[in-house]
C-alpha cells in the first residue's frame, strides 16, 4: 500500500510502542498525528521525525477527555480532510491492591485504556474513507494475570470486545478494526530524551520466552502497518493478535 498522502492518528504516539507506530508509518509516508499527554515527548517526536524529513505533527491530548479527542480530530480533518488509520495505543498501567485503590483509581484506568479507543473509534470512524483500519493496542494480560492487576486486566479486556464489537458495525463501512496483545515489550529506550534508559535485561528474561528474546516495539509495530493495509490485510477483521514471543502457550506449574 502506498502510504503516502495518507493519514494517521497515534494515540500514545510519541513514546513507547506508539513511538515504534510513528516512526514506522511516518517512515513508510504516511501523515501521522501523535496524540499524546505528554507534550514534552509530542515535540520531541515531531521535531526528530521532521529533521528525517517526514510528516508528523503532535497534538496535545488526554484521551480520557472527549473535548480533547474531539478537538484532535477536528485539527487533523480540517487540515487533511481525511483519516485512514486510527492506532489506539495510548494506556497506562496498573500496580495496586484490590483493597488499597479507590474507585477513581479504577475509574482512570478504565476512561484511558477502554473508553478512549471508544470515544477515538466514534468519532473518527466518520472522517474514515472505505479500506480504512483502526489497530487497538491491548495486552497479554487481557488473557492471564498476576495478582493485583483487576482494573488494567478489564481495560484490555474490554478492549478485544470492543474490537468485535466495532468490526460488525463498522463492516458496512469498510472500515476493519483489529487488536494486537503484545506480551512484554521493553520500551526503556523509547522515551523522551529526559527519561530514556536503556533496562539491562538478564539471560532469564529473554531465555523465558519460548522465542527467545524479550519483545522490541518494532515487534508490534510492524503488526500496526501489516493490519492497517487493506491491501494485504482486507480479509482481518475483528481479531485478536498475539505477540508475546509465544509466553501465553507456555504451560508452567510450580514445582
Ligand atoms: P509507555 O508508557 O512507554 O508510552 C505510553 C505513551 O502514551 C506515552 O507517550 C504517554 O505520554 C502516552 N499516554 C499515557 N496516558 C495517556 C493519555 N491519557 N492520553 C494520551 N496519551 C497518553 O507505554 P508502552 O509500554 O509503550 O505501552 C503502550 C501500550 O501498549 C499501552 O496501551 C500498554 O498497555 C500496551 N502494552 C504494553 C506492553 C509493554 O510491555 N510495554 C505490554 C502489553 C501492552
Amino acid at each position: 500500500m502506498d502510504w503516502q498522502g495518507k493519514v494517521v492518528i497515534v494515540t500514545g504516539g510519541a513514546q513507547g510502542i506508539g513511538m515504534a507506530v510513528t516512526h514506522t508509518f511516518a517512515r513508510a509516508g504516511a501523515h501521522v498525528a501523535v496524540a499524546d499527554s505528554d507534550p514534552e515527548a509530542g515535540i520531541e517526536i515531531q521535531q526528530a521525525m521532521r529533521a528525517e524529513g517526514r510528516s508528523v505533527t503532535a497534538h496535545v491530548c488526554d484521551v480520557s477527555s472527549e473535548n480533547d479527542i474531539r478537538t484532535v480530530i477536528g485539527e487533523v480533518t480540517a487540515k487533511h480532510n481525511r483519516i485512514d488509520c486510527l492506532i489506539n495505543v495510548a494506556g497506562i498501567s496498573w500496580i495496586g491492591g484490590l483493597f488499597d485503590r479507590s474507585l477513581s483509581d479504577w475509574d482512570r484506568v478504565i476512561n484511558i485504556n477502554l473508553r478512549g479507543p471508544y470515544l477515538f473509534a466514534k468519532h473518527a470512524a466518520s472522517h474514515m474513507p472505505r479500506d480504512s483500519a483502526i489497530v487497538n493496542i491491548a495486552s497479554t494480560r487481557a488473557l492471564m494475570s498476576e495478582p493485583d492487576t483487576e482494573p488494567y486486566s478489564a481495560s484490555k479486556a474490554g478492549l478485544i470486545g470492543l474490537t468485535h464489537a466495532l468490526a460488525i458495525t463498522l463492516g458496512k463501512t469498510g472500515i476493519r478494526v483489529n487488536v494486537i496483545s503484545p506480551g512484554w515489550i521493553d520500551v526503556s529506550a523509547w522515551r523522551k530524551s529526559s527519561m530514556r534508559n536503556q533496562a539491562k535485561l538478564s539471560e532469564k528474561d529473554h531465555a523465558q520466552h519460548p522465542a527467545g528474546r524479550v519483545g522490541i516495539p518494532e515487534d508490534i509495530a510492524e503488526l500496526c502497518l501489516y493490519l492497517a493495509d487493506s491491501n494485504k490485510a482486507g480479509f482481518i477483521t475483528g481479531q485478536n493478535f498475539v505477540v508475546d514471543g509465544g509466553m501465553t502457550r507456555k504451560m508452567i506449574y510450580e514445582e
